[in-house]
């Protein structure tokens, strides 16, 4: 049987790890935690999933907390006029229910599970010279390792990476004691704020250590008022410069926020990092090469919510083109052609990701703004979060949109 070592535990890593296992593959695991320290330890994400990317993981049958986790049933958009009222506000009903279920939590149980069904799991952070070493004794290695350092081995697509240094400050708070939506409390919604030249703040159940939660968000513009994160240590403190930053740029949160505390000591996090297209193939000095996965090869700002989407989106991708390759060499051929087909998928996230960072051309606005008076606007762009293939359709040419938007008019 075909041996495969996968190097990193994420989203990606362990779909991909457990859809080869099942197929009768020879799977070793490689992570730098074990499961109880990614359980116990800081959270990584706010891993908002949409219903193509949950359908890949029930495919696989890992949806083992789709019935503990909140159903996200629509998605709204605030923005906030200068005066702090709510200039736009509207929810877009979801066709099929997102869900958060914290990495800490699923990430920890599928490395338990991959290990329970006979896989073989190496605790172990993976340097380069142990990909040389693992890439002459197996018949592929795929690098699933997110961010971190082994991205080196990765050349930087210039000519997919319009930006060269984070265009977002990053401060996730997971708390409990969140009031209820005034507007339909009847179903869960992720809430996107937007405060023009400021950031964003994004609202969210989930499904915690602890059980349900809700996240609070921020995404602040580099040197601009949310982006004060940085060097606070203390949790406590970062909870409350959350809700202050709240108070000050968006009441109607705060007003839901005012009971909240933070569900664990680990419950903060903050960060940033530059949007990156790399290419998908790693050469280890040793003449061996090694395929890069999901965030490795295609990492987003988080403004979009796609990572988590995009590395289930990657590993189901993968592994369609691992197991219809039958017995034949993984060479480099097959290594790019196996990510040129992910990356038609792909590529739309990255357009679309990219253009919310910028400041919104006057089309996007009407779009946004028209989306308060008409539902199907509102229902379409929220479904875009799902497939953003669609926003091709309507969101980047000023023609189409116009055209889309006379479609729907009264
Ligand atoms: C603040 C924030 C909010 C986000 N919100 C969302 C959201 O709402 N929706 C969404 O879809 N996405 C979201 N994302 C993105 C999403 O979390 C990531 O894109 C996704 O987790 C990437 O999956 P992955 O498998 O590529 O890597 P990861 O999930 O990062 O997993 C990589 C793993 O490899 C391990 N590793 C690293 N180096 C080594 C090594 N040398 N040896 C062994 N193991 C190693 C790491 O410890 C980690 O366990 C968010 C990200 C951030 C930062």
């Amino acid at each position: 049987m075909r041996k495969i070592l996968i190097v990193g535990a994420g989203q990606s890593g362990l779909q991909l790890a457990l859809g080869l296992q099942s197929k009768g593959y020879e799977v070793t695991l490689m992570s730098n935690r074990t499961s109880d320290e990614i359980r116990s330890g800081k959270v990584m994400s706010t891993q908002c999933m949409f219903h193509t990317a949950l359908q890949h993981e029930r495919d696989l049958q890992l949806n083992f907390w789709e019935s503990q986790a909140p159903r996200i049933e629509g998605l709204g958009v605030s923005v906030a006029a200068p005066d702090g009222a709510r200039a736009v506000d509207w929810v877009g009903k979801l066709d099929g229910y997102a869900q958060s279920v914290d990495q800490r939590v699923k990430m920890a149980g599928w490395m338990d599970t991959f290990a329970q069904r006979g896989g073989q799991l190496v605790i172990h952070g993976a340097a380069v010279s142990d990909l040389d070493f693992f890439s002459r004794t197996y018949d592929l290695v795929l690098v699933s390792a997110g961010k971190g350092e082994l991205v080196q081995l990765f050349g930087r697509d210039a000519s997919r990476s319009p930006f060269d240094a984070p265009q977002r400050a990053l401060a996730v708070a997971y708390v409990h004691g969140l009031g209820p939506r005034p507007e339909h409390p009847d179903f869960d919604a992720v809430r996107c704020n937007l405060v023009p030249g400021v950031g964003e703040l994004f609202v969210m159940p989930t499904l915690t250590v602890s059980g349900r939660a809700d996240i609070l968000f921020w995404e602040g513009v580099p040197g601009g008022p949310v982006d004060a994160f940085k060097g606070i240590k203390d949790p406590a403190d970062h909870l409350s410069l959350t809700l202050e930053l709240m108070e000050k740029f968006l009441p109607w949160e705060y007003a839901r926020a005012t009971k909240v505390e933070l569900t664990d000591a680990n419950g903060t996090l903050s960060g940033r990092y530059a949007p990156t297209v790399r290419n998908p193939i790693g050469r280890l000095p040793g003449g061996g090469a090694v395929l890069g996965v999901a965030d490795v090869v295609v990492a987003n700002d988080p403004i979009t919510g796609q990572g988590s989407n995009s590395a289930s989106k990657c590993a189901a991708s993968y592994l369609d083109s691992i197991v219809s390759h039958g017995d034949a060499a993984f060479d480099e051929a097959w290594m790019q052609r196996t990510f040129d087909r992910y990356w038609d998928t792909a590529q739309h996230v990255t357009k679309w990701t990219n253009a919310m960072l910028g400041v919104p051309p006057e089309h996007v606005l009407n779009l946004i703004g028209a989306a308060g008076q008409l539902q199907p606007v509102a229902d379409r762009f929220a479904n875009g979060f799902n497939d953003p293939a669609d926003f091709e359709n309507f969101f980047f040419d000023p023609e189409k949109t116009n055209a889309y938007l006379a479609s729907v008019a009264p």
